[in-house]
């Protein structure tokens, strides 16, 4: 018994002194896996801040960006956090028909002009927003948008410049671009449709049909789109649904024509100065 006292402490100690060690340990390794951890939940922090804020950044087109003015009068604190909106002008981009209004179609019905029209002023709005311009587009995706709404849009923003982006119909042979100004023909508005079609001109159309005003078989009456914006306006037509020829244009020449008249928006409010001292 007594034996087995002195081994059984004895035991217990290399027991205890044992766990110790073990403890000591363990001590160390969590303090590890919390320096670790805290680590990891820094940067990953980090990179959702990152991310946040490299999507607000795309958030702020259009709509937010047409109310910039308006924040920044209420912002009067220069430490404001908000970002600051360094586009030269807004221009209101109008992608004509959409959603249950298809607009004209090709002599199959198979081609639309709604998407022909989103087609090209998404593109529109790629290239005024590489030369710094704030676009607001009237809508971006296959949805109905009353004309009513679309002035609503474009008389509600600062916008310099509305251009509403059409494809032509008509019920028989005829080919070729056209651009539509309010009958009284405002000269800035006049301007911006000849900046227009001369510039698509240089891409390529199969007719140069002008600058046409009022309303087509009508010059005594307007498009609602010229009559009921406040801006400088215009009405373009990109050739015929109806003309293989004028499609074929359209195709090939998409991204060019939406260059062209990103180029002839941006030149017209310069030469017109509807915005001050833009280089
Ligand atoms: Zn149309």
């Amino acid at each position: 018994m007594d034996e087995e006292r002195n081994v059984q402490p004895d035991r217990g100690t290399r027991r205890k002194k044992k766990y110790k060690i073990l403890w000591d340990r363990v001590i160390i390794a969590l303090a590890a896996l919390i320096v670790l951890i805290v680590g990891i939940v820094m940067l990953i922090s980090a990179l959702v801040g990152a991310i946040k804020g490299a999507r607000s950044k795309d958030d702020s087109s259009s709509a937010v960006k047409a109310n910039a003015s308006a924040v920044s009068s209420q912002q009067d604190t220069p430490e404001s956090a908000e970002p600051v909106d360094n586009s030269l002008f807004t221009v209101v981009i109008d992608a004509g028909h959409g959603g249950e209004d298809v607009g004209s179609t090709d002599f199959d019905g198979v081609r639309y002009e709604k998407e022909d029209c989103l087609r090209v002023a998404k593109l529109v709005e790629k290239y005024l927003k590489s030369m710094n311009v704030n676009v607001i587009m009237t809508r971006t995706e296959d949805v109905y948008v009353t004309l009513d709404d679309r002035c609503k849009i474009a008389n509600d923003s600062n916008a310099v410049i509305f251009v509403s982006l059409h494809r032509n119909y008509y019920d028989g042979e005829a080919q070729g671009v056209e651009v539509w100004v309010h009958n009284e023909r405002p000269e800035n508005d006049t301007a911006l449709a000849q900046n227009i079609l001369d510039a698509l001109k240089e891409v390529g159309v199969s007719q140069d049909r002008g600058v046409n005003f009022g309303y087509r078989g009508n010059e005594y009456v307007n498009y609602q789109v010229n009559r009921e914006t406040n801006m400088p306006s215009c009405l373009v037509e990109l050739g015929f649904m109806q003309d293989e020829q004028d499609n074929k244009l359209f195709d090939d020449n998409c991204d060019a024509y939406a260059k062209a008249i990103a180029e002839a928006i941006y030149k017209t409010a310069k030469e017109r100065e509807l915005v001050k001292n833009l280089s």
